[in-house]
C-alpha cells in the first residue's frame, strides 16, 4: 500500500492517518478536504503528507472516508466511480444503513468496505486527532461479504495493526444497537446540558457547585452537531425507539419521587449498579 487518501481529516480521519503512518512510515497520505485551511492545519500538524482533490482519487491504493455521514451518503458513489478497479474505499461513519444503501447497486461495491471505528472524543476537526485513538477499541464490520476477499484481508490488516479488534454485523443491527449505546448517551448528555445552561441564567451561582459528576456526566454535550444531526437523522427511526424507553424510565422515575416510594428508587439504583460489571467486562 502506497497511496492513502484521507477524505475527511478531523478527529477520526486524523487519528487514522496518524497510526496507519506510524506503522506504514512508507506511505503517502493524501488529505482532501471541504476547507482548504482544514488541510493547512492538517498538514502543519504532519497528519497528511500532501494536499490533494477527488480527481487524484485514481491513484489511490486506499480511500478512507471520514466525513459527516450526510456528505459521505453523497459522496460515496462519486468516490467508487473514481477509484482504480485495485482501489479500496472504507468509510468511519457512525450510521451503516443509508451508506451501505447507496452503494448496493454499484458497479465498484466489492472496493467498499463499511466500518465503524467505536472510538472517539467529544472534540472535532485536525487539531483533535490523536495518537493511539483506536487502541483497544472495536471496529464494527459491516457487509465483509460484499467486499472482495483481497481488499478485505487487506484492510482488516490494517486496522488489527493499530490495535483495533474486528466485529461482523449487518447495518441494520448495528444501527438499532448503536442507538442505544452512543446515540441516546449523547442526547441524554446535550438534553442535561440544556437544562442546566437554562437554570443558570437565572441562577448564576449554579456552575460554581457544578463538580466532576456534572462534567463527566455533560461532556458528550460538547460534541460537534455539524457530526451528530446528520446522525440523528438517518438513524430517526431508532433513535426515537432509545428515546421513547428512556423518558418512560425518566417519568417513572419522577413518579416514584412525586410518590416518596424512596425504597423502589433505592432498588432501581441498585440493580443499574450492574452497570460497573458489564463496563469492567468492556473495558
Ligand atoms: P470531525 O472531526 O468534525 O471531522 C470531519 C471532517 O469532515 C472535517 O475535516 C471537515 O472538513 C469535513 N466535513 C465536514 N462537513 C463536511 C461535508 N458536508 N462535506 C465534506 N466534508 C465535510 O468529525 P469526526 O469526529 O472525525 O467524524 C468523521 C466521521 O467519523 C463521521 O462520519 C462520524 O460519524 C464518524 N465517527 C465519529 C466518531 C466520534 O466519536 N467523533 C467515532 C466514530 C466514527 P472541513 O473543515 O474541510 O469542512
Amino acid at each position: 500500500m502506497k497511496n492513502i487518501y484521507a477524505i475527511g481529516v478531523g478527529l477520526i480521519g486524523g487519528s487514522l492517518a496518524i497510526d496507519i503512518k506510524k506503522n506504514n512510515p512508507d506511505v503517502v497520505i493524501h488529505g482532501i478536504s471541504r476547507k482548504d485551511a482544514t488541510l493547512e492545519t492538517a498538514l502543519s500538524l504532519s497528519l497528511i503528507d500532501k494536499k490533494a482533490t477527488l480527481d487524484d482519487l485514481g491513484n489511490a491504493d486506499l480511500v478512507i472516508v471520514s466525513i459527516p455521514v450526510d456528505a459521505t451518503v453523497k459522496l460515496l458513489p462519486t468516490i467508487l466511480d473514481k477509484i482504480s478497479d485495485k482501489g479500496l474505499v472504507v468509510d468511519a461513519g457512525s450510521t451503516k444503513v443509508d451508506i451501505c444503501k447507496v452503494v448496493e447497486n454499484h458497479s465498484k461495491r466489492r472496493n467498499f468496505l463499511a466500518m465503524h471505528p467505536i472510538a472517539g472524543t467529544e472534540h472535532s476537526g485536525p487539531t483533535a486527532a490523536i495518537k493511539g485513538l483506536f487502541v483497544g477499541k472495536t471496529n464494527i464490520v459491516c457487509e465483509v461479504e460484499k467486499t472482495t476477499f483481497k481488499l478485505q484481508e487487506k484492510a482488516l490488516k490494517l486496522f488489527s495493526d493499530i490495535g483495533m479488534r474486528i466485529r461482523y454485523m449487518n447495518p441494520a443491527d448495528h444501527d438499532k444497537h448503536i442507538a442505544y449505546v452512543s446515540h441516546l448517551s449523547h442526547i441524554s448528555a446535550f438534553m442535561l446540558g440544556k437544562t442546566v445552561i437554562e437554570k443558570g441564567k437565572n441562577e448564576r451561582d449554579i456552575f460554581d457547585m457544578a463538580g466532576s459528576g456534572f462534567a463527566s456526566t455533560v461532556r458528550l454535550a460538547k460534541s460537534s452537531p455539524e457530526m451528530w444531526a446528520p446522525i440523528f437523522k438517518q438513524n430517526r427511526t431508532n433513535v426515537i425507539e432509545t428515546l421513547e424507553e428512556y423518558i418512560s424510565n425518566l417519568t417513572k422515575f419522577k413518579e416514584l419521587m412525586k410518590d416518596e416510594n424512596f425504597e423502589a428508587i433505592f432498588d432501581e439504583m441498585k440493580s443499574t449498579n450492574h452497570i460497573k460489571d458489564i463496563l469492567n467486562g468492556i473495558n
